[in-house]
């Protein structure tokens, strides 16, 4: 079946996508189980997000998303590929993240029509829909679940990364309205957003929202912040292994409703100082590792998206080995566990 005319004839891949998807040759240490699309465009997205490299301003290459490239294709090719990857079980999703730019929402609309004629696959976007008249046609072309980011854990820091402050079109009341009219269309637990980690929220703030996100039906999925070369952030550090441990804790607590912010004690300087959880519960859920995998859409493991494979590994794309959750264990020692 020849692709509409509306599909945009090409289109970006993850590296290791590619790989998997049999359209580059190489090795890679672990292989990601969704298959990772971005749209493509000669120039950058017309937003303008502090820590992104495809962001309006930034000086950075064009292949790049987090610290991933992200090569060109045929979008046939793509197609066939993943059409063979399925087959051999080798993906078991795809996840299309989408660039702003005036006509992506055509672009976005057709490609998850042609992918679901095409491929029986689980079909995720990453986007920044118009409106909940956009949201129901994603979802009719087929789209099981929808991620609108959030990316900051408060209105100041949003507004300073992504918002008017960043020159950027969102806002943070937006964005949760967006994120409500989601969970109505797609359902609960079909809907995430992304929390970036180090953008200069503290602990409690960042609780605090995963807590929101929750109680709306949203799955808020992990990000540390890394530094992109050419962004406007791209001299801040990565967050602290452990103040992102004990977030990835809070995070797994709430969302299987075995406790909520409000039982959290925070220090003076706003860290997590006690789960209210008893220690012989947190010991068990932190030796499953499920906190430390990385979060997000079902079969999503994003290998080293914010990592470099030597570490710190901040979410895990696959199994974790007892020496590395002993490590764990030592990284939250502070609370007894
Ligand atoms: S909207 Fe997405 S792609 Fe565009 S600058 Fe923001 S994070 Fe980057």
């Amino acid at each position: 079946m020849a692709i509409s005319k509306e599909t945009p004839k090409r289109i970006r891949v993850s590296l290791g996508s590619a790989i998997v998807l049999g359209l580059l040759e190489g090795t890679i240490d672990a292989e990601p189980t969704t298959a990772y699309l971005m749209t493509y465009r000669k120039d950058k997205c017309t937003a303008n997000c502090a820590f992104c490299p495809q962001a309006r301003e930034s000086q950075s290459r064009t292949d790049m998303l987090s610290r991933i490239s992200w090569p060109v294709f045929l979008t046939e090719k793509v197609l066939n590929g993943i059409a063979e990857a399925v087959k051999d079980s080798a993906i078991k999703r795809v996840c299309v993240q989408v660039l702003n730019y005036p006509n992506v929402f055509t672009h976005l609309l057709a490609l998850v029509k042609t992918i679901n004629q095409r491929v029986k696959v689980f079909i995720s976007i990453s986007c920044q829909p118009l409106n909940s008249e956009s949201i129901r046609q994603l979802a009719e072309a087929g789209a099981e679940r929808i991620g609108i980011p959030l990316d900051a854990a408060t209105e100041e820091l949003f507004d300073k990364v992504k918002g008017l402050s960043a020159g950027g079109p969102y806002r943070w009341e937006n964005q949760f309205k967006l994120l409500s009219e989601a969970v109505n269309i797609f359902g609960k637990a079909k809907v995430s957003t992304h929390l970036i980690v180090g953008l200069g929220e503290t602990e409690r703030e960042m609780v605090n929202t995963i807590q929101k996100c929750v109680d709306i039906g949203v799955l808020p999925a992990l990000f540390a912040f890394t530094p992109i070369s050419g962004t406007t952030l791209e001299n801040n550090a990565q967050p602290q292994i452990q103040k992102y441990r004990r977030i990835q804790i809070a995070r797994h607590l709430i969302l299987n409703k075995i406790a909520r912010y409000e039982d959290m004690r925070f220090d003076t300087e706003d860290c997590i100082s006690d789960f209210n959880v008893e220690k012989k519960t947190l010991r068990k859920i932190i030796q499953t590792g499920t906190p430390f995998l990385t979060s997000g859409c079902p079969n999503c493991n994003r290998p080293y998206y914010n990592e470099k494979p030597s570490g710190p590994i901040y979410n895990y794309p696959r199994t974790i080995s007892q020496t590395e959750l002993s490590e764990i264990e030592r990284q939250l020692s502070l609370y007894g566990v």
